[in-house]
């Protein structure tokens, strides 16, 4: 039996990392794990508790609020891959709107909100056969990764299709807020102090703007196969 690795995708918002990632873990037969949507679960919880007040993020209450958040993930047979849970509620749908969109990004600049989903995120990938996405995985979660991948894309590409996602699920978004809240959450990432987005060197380069989901797949799994034959 070959062995088991673990893999890293990080890039900016909305270049279709989750699609592909999901799509090469169910391949390898490996973990996925999103950690976006860990993030958007901590942001669901402060909206929801009422801790942004015109935009504004109650930091403070928030870390004071972590230890009553738990976070989980469940097998969905009808998705073939996990739905994340916040202290037991299936919320999957509910942390993929504009609004949570709009303040994930300052959630994920609290160092105390990283620290704790970085440790659970660790843990997940203790056993290898992993693939995680997100924006510090390469870098921090896993720096010894055997495969590391920066995906990137041109905004309007990326705006028009998770535009597209979110008018085929029913949201009243216009696509000029949807290209704003991409370039934003982009500048908020990479400036960021704590676990900046960086396009790591050792990482490979998948520019999507130009690709089919296909092709990204075919090159992502090319380049599983090579670091696996290599561990
Ligand atoms: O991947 P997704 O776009 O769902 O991530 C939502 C947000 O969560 C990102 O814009 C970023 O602010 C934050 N994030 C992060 N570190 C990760 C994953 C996501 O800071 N590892």
């Amino acid at each position: 039996m070959s062995k088991k690795i673990t893999i890293a995708i990080d890039g900016h918002s909305s270049t279709g990392k989750s699609t592909a990632a999901k799509q090469l873990a169910v391949k390898l037969k490996y973990v996925y794990v999103d950690t976006g949507a860990m993030y958007r679960a901590v942001s669901l919880y402060a909206l929801r508790e009422n801790l942004i007040v015109s935009g504004n993020l109650d930091s403070k209450k928030l870390v004071a609020s972590l230890s009553k958040i738990k976070i989980s993930f469940a097998y969905n047979k009808e998705t073939d891959s996990a739905d994340v849970y916040l202290n037991g509620e299936n919320i999957e749908k509910q942390i993929r709107t504009l609004e949570v969109s709009s303040i994930v990004s300052k959630v994920a600049e609290i160092s105390e909100v990283r620290a704790k989903l970085v440790e659970q995120q660790q843990a997940m990938g203790e056993e290898k056969g992993i693939v995680m996405d997100g924006r510090d995985i390469g870098s921090v979660v896993f720096p010894d990764a055997e495969l590391k991948v920066f995906m990137t894309a041109a905004p309007e590409v990326r705006a028009q299709r998770r535009y597209k996602e979110l008018v085929e699920r029913g949201d009243d978004v216009s696509l000029d807020d949807v290209l704003k809240n991409v370039v934003e959450r982009d500048r908020i990432d990479s400036s960021r102090e704590d676990s900046p987005l960086v396009q790591l060197p050792e990482a490979k380069l998948l520019d999507t703007s130009k690709m089919t989901r296909e092709e990204q797949f075919d090159l992502l799994v090319t380049w599983a196969e090579e670091a696996i034959e290599k561990a």
